[in-house]
C-alpha cells in the first residue's frame, strides 16, 4: 500500500511514522509512506499557502491551488486503474474506528490531506476528496496527528507488519469486545497476584476466563459495542 500524506509539516509525520513498528515496516518495504510538503507547490513567490476567508471571520484558511498542485504531483505516476481513496482529516467527518481501518486496506493508495489553521478552501475538498474523516469530537491544531493515527491503525493490519495475525485478532474492538486484562512476570508484585487460572496451564479454562473478563469489561465500559455484535 502507498500512503501519501499532504501536509505543511512533514517533520511531524516523519517523527511519528519513522519509528518503531511502522518505521521497520517501511524499511522492509511492506508499506510506502510519503509526507509531501504542500508548501513546495505554492505558486506564490513567498511560498504562501494561506489567506483570509471570504466573508470575514477569524484566522487563515489554506488556499486551494497549492493543495491541488501537491495532490496532482503525488498521483502523477499512479496507474490509471489504481484504487485510490482521498481523505481530508476533519472534525466534520465520519468518526474513525477499527472497521474503517480494515475498510481502508482495500485501497492501493490512501491520500491523507492535513488541514491547518482554520481549515481549507471548500472547493479543493469538493474537487479531490472522497471522504472527510474525524478522529473524535475535539478540535486539534492540525490534521497531522490524525493522519499519523489513521496511517498507524491501517499499517499494522497489513500482512507482515505484525509478526502474526493473532496479534490483532484478539484485540479490543475485534468481535465487538474489549480486550481482557493481561499480566506478565513477576507473578506477585506489590502484593498483587496474577489470577491463578493464568498460571494453571489449562488452556480451555484460560480461554473461558478471558472471554468472561472481556464480556464483563465491555458491558461495564462500552455496552454500545456489544449491541453492535448482536445486530
Ligand atoms: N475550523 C475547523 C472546524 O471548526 O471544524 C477546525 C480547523 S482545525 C483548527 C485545523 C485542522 O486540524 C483541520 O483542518 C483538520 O485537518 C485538523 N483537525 C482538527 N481536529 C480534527 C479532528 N477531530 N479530526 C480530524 N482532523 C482534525
Amino acid at each position: 500500500m502507498q500512503i501519501d500524506i499532504l501536509t505543511l509539516f512533514p517533520g511531524m509525520i516523519e517523527a511519528v511514522l519513522g519509528e518503531s513498528i511502522i518505521g521497520r515496516a517501511r524499511d522492509a518495504g511492506l508499506v510506502s509512506i510519503r509526507a509531501i510538503n504542500i508548501r513546495d507547490y505554492s505558486e506564490n513567490k513567498h511560498r504562501r499557502v494561506d489567506d483570509t476567508p471570504y466573508g470575514g471571520g477569524r484566522g487563515m484558511l489554506m488556499a486551494a491551488p497549492p493543495i491541488y498542485n501537491c495532490y496532482q504531483a503525488a498521483v502523477a505516476d499512479a496507474p490509471a486503474d489504481e484504487k485510490r481513496h482521498v481523505v481530508y482529516l476533519s472534525p466534520r467527518g465520519r468518526t474513525f474506528t477499527q472497521p474503517i481501518a480494515k475498510e481502508y486496506l482495500q485501497y492501493d493508495r490512501l491520500v491523507l490531506l492535513c488541514g491547518h489553521y482554520e481549515g481549507i478552501d471548500q472547493r479543493v475538498i469538493d474537487e479531490i476528496v472522497d471522504e472527510e474523516l474525524s478522529v473524535g469530537d475535539y478540535v486539534l491544531t492540525g490534521g497531522e496527528l490524525p493522519a499519523c493515527l489513521v496511517a498507524d491503525a491501517v499499517c499494522r493490519l497489513i500482512d507482515g507488519v505484525l509478526p502474526l495475525p493473532e496479534c490483532y485478532e484478539n484485540e479490543s474492538f475485534e468481535n465487538g469486545l474489549l480486550e481482557y486484562p493481561q499480566y506478565t512476570r513477576p507473578p506477585v508484585w506489590r502484593d498483587r497476584e496474577v489470577p491463578e487460572v493464568l498460571l494453571s496451564g489449562h488452556h480451555a479454562n484460560i480461554e473461558k476466563w478471558r472471554r468472561a473478563q472481556s464480556e464483563e469489561l465491555t458491558a461495564q465500559r462500552r455496552p454500545d459495542l456489544m449491541k453492535t455484535e448482536e445486530n
